[in-house]
């Protein structure tokens, strides 16, 4: 049987949340063996989310956990202890199994869209595997740079510096990497903007080790697309519709 794919997702609420879910649970319903793991930044299931979970027509797992109201600011790393609750829970669900546990784990944010063919790609990842992200980072795509089959390099315009100069679509971790890093987590202290990926990354990799995807990362196959702030500047206050629906 294929390995299973976990996807991560973080998700909040605001106007377009229902709808950049259903965008994802459209995709990952195409995807065999893929187990979504839903996590609100939130104090508790809302109920939009619990009917959503409900009909989503895949496997899917529910968690929330609030980021502290400190975090909730801009410039600060977002989604921290989501991911954090998400890493968690797979340790959990796998720890008195034995070994060995095939599966791959993928940190899906709601917004960016997905092509079929990258679940395909990241199937096949033994420990490490990334690939381009296409709009992100004031260019048309990042990529890791590939010479002989190995990763050299970073084709980035923002912070070269980084050691894994690659956003959180870029990248899947096996789960037997997970389950044998087992303190690997998201750290808030000392994680300055954009350098969440790198910090998590180099607890349980090297850049050596990383195996290219997407045809020795030349094919942009998930695009960090961002959602346009929805205008409600003609909600009304009074005279309010007669029935009240979810949007
Ligand atoms: N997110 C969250 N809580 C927040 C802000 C964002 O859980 O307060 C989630 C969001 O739903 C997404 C991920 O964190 O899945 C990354 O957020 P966003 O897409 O806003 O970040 P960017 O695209 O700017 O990297
Ligand atoms: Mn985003």
């Amino acid at each position: 049987p294929l390995p299973p794919i976990y996807a991560i997702t973080p998700t909040y609420s605001r106007p377009v949340q229902k709808a950049e879910l259903t965008r994802l649970a459209n995709t990952f319903r195409q995807v065999a063996r893929l187990h979504w793991v839903l996590v609100e930044d939130a104090a508790r299931r809302s109920e939009l989310v619990s009917r959503f979970v409900a009909r989503a027509g895949l496997p899917c797992t529910h968690l929330h956990i609030p980021t502290p109201r400190r975090y909730k600011r801009p410039g600060l790393p977002r989604a921290t202890e989501q991911r954090n609750a998400g890493l968690a829970w797979l340790r959990q669900r796998h720890q008195h199994l034995p070994p060995p546990q095939p599966g791959v784990l993928f940190f899906a944010d709601d917004d960016n869209t997905y092509s079929l063919e990258l679940f395909e790609e990241m199937r096949t990842t033994r420990k490490v595997s990334v690939w381009p992200v296409g709009l992100v980072g004031g260019r048309w795509y990042e990529r890791p740079v590939v010479e002989n089959g190995k990763v050299v390099g970073w084709y980035t315009g923002w912070r070269a510096d980084r050691p894994f100069a690659i956003d959180m679509a870029g990248f899947a971790v096996s789960l037997q990497v997970i389950l044998s890093n087992p303190k690997a987590v998201f750290k808030r202290r000392g994680s300055q903007p954009g350098m969440q990926e790198s910090d998590f990354l180099k607890q349980i990799t090297t850049v050596e080790e990383l195996e290219p995807k997407a045809n020795n990362c030349t094919k942009v196959l998930v695009w960090h697309t961002r959602t346009e702030k929805v205008n409600l500047g003609n909600e009304p206050k009074y005279h309010l519709d007669t029935v009240k629906i979810e949007v």
